[in-house]
């Protein structure tokens, strides 16, 4: 530690690295994929260019992948593809066949085909609001991933209904985060850290050291970067769904932006956040969103389906912890 000029809290939400400055790093941080992203790693005569190539690829994965933007790649699916099967690139085929698996395999708690309720309910944008229960019931049929039809030969994705529209916000972050870890990798880096948002990943060790990184989980119930809980880890990622990321009130009550697919309002539950720590990115994105819809019974019946060594951190409304592992 004797390296470290002060520690810096690298994100506002979720999960956070806590990092020493060191003269040797170079970094880079773009507001891109709808939040800011940062990515470090150690100074070499390439890490400019790495740097750049890493920001160009988070670019590119934008106009594939959002859905708040018309011109994308998914919204060009959202709009057409229930008239006829439109065939996509790699990237969104690769990540719709794994979101489709991810909702499988959590029972539906994770559901990519979501987009219309989230639009309905528009939380953290303009139009936020608490739909009719007659809108919510009207869109709730469309909003199962059944009703997104993949061909795996041709690469194309068909819409059952006109009224199903994928949304990847709850998985997209962390399959950025995969791609960047990868590109890198190619680049010979092999210690690296990304922030996309609180979503975290350490690559390799701590920078010049043999040490574990330490990531820092947000304390919910504060507004400011107050850590609840820390962990050593390397070569992983940690992400965290939680009440406090986006959300407005009314009446008293807290209305979020994470869904219960089955009901179609914002979950309510013991739980203030879920963190999940495993090595692919776009799992721990997506699984921390299907846990904090499932609970922490639930969790801990479908965590055997996952990767061996998952670390799953469950902060509840009262403040009390609770890990659960598998083993
Ligand atoms: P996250 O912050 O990763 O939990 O993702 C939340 C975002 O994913 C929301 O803003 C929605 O766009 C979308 N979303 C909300 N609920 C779900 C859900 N149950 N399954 C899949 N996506 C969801
Ligand atoms: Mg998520």
């Amino acid at each position: 530690m004797k390296h470290c000029l002060k520690i810096i809290l690298l994100a506002l939400l979720g999960s956070l690295l806590i990092a020493c400055r060191h003269n040797g790093i170079s970094e880079r941080t773009e507001f891109v994929i709808g939040t800011v992203c940062t990515v470090k790693i150690p100074q070499t005569t390439s890490a400019e260019n790495i740097l750049k190539d890493c920001f160009s690829e988070l670019q590119r994965l934008e106009t594939i992948l959002s859905a708040n933007s018309n011109s994308s790649e998914l919204a060009r699916v959202n709009t057409t593809a229930h008239k006829k099967p439109v065939a996509v690139s790699d990237e969104l085929f690769e990540l719709v066949a794994l979101s489709k698996k991810i909702s499988e395999q959590t029972d539906g708690a994770f559901d990519p085909a979501i987009g219309a309720l989230v639009k309905l309910w528009g939380i953290g944008f303009e139009n936020e609001r608490i739909p009719e229960q007659a809108e919510i019931e009207a869109a709730l049929p469309f909003a199962v991933s059944d009703n997104i039809a993949l061909n795996m030969q041709t690469k194309e994705i068909f819409l059952r209904s006109k009224n199903t529209k994928i949304d990847l916000g709850a998985i997209a972050k962390g399959y950025a985060a995969d791609k960047i870890v990868m590109l890198l990798k190619k680049q010979g880096v092999h210690s690296a850290v990304l922030d996309f948002g609180g979503n975290v990943f350490v690559l390799g060790k701590k920078f010049f050291t043999d040490e574990d990184w330490t990531v820092g989980i947000r304390n919910p119930a504060r507004k400011n970067t107050e850590l609840a809980f820390s962990l050593k880890v390397n070569d992983t990622s940690v992400v965290t769904s939680g009440i406090y990321e986006r959300f407005f009130f009314k009446d008293g009550i807290r209305y979020h932006h994470v869904l219960d697919p089955k009901t179609g309002y914002p979950v309510r539950n013991n739980l203030a956040s879920v963190s999940v720590v495993c090595k692919s990115s776009a799992y721990a994105d997506a699984l921390a969103t299907a846990f904090f819809v499932l609970g922490y019974e639930k969790t801990k019946a479908v965590l055997p389906r996952f990767e061996k060594n998952m670390r799953v951190i469950f902060i509840f409304a009262d403040g009390s912890i609770e890990e659960l592992r598998n083993m």
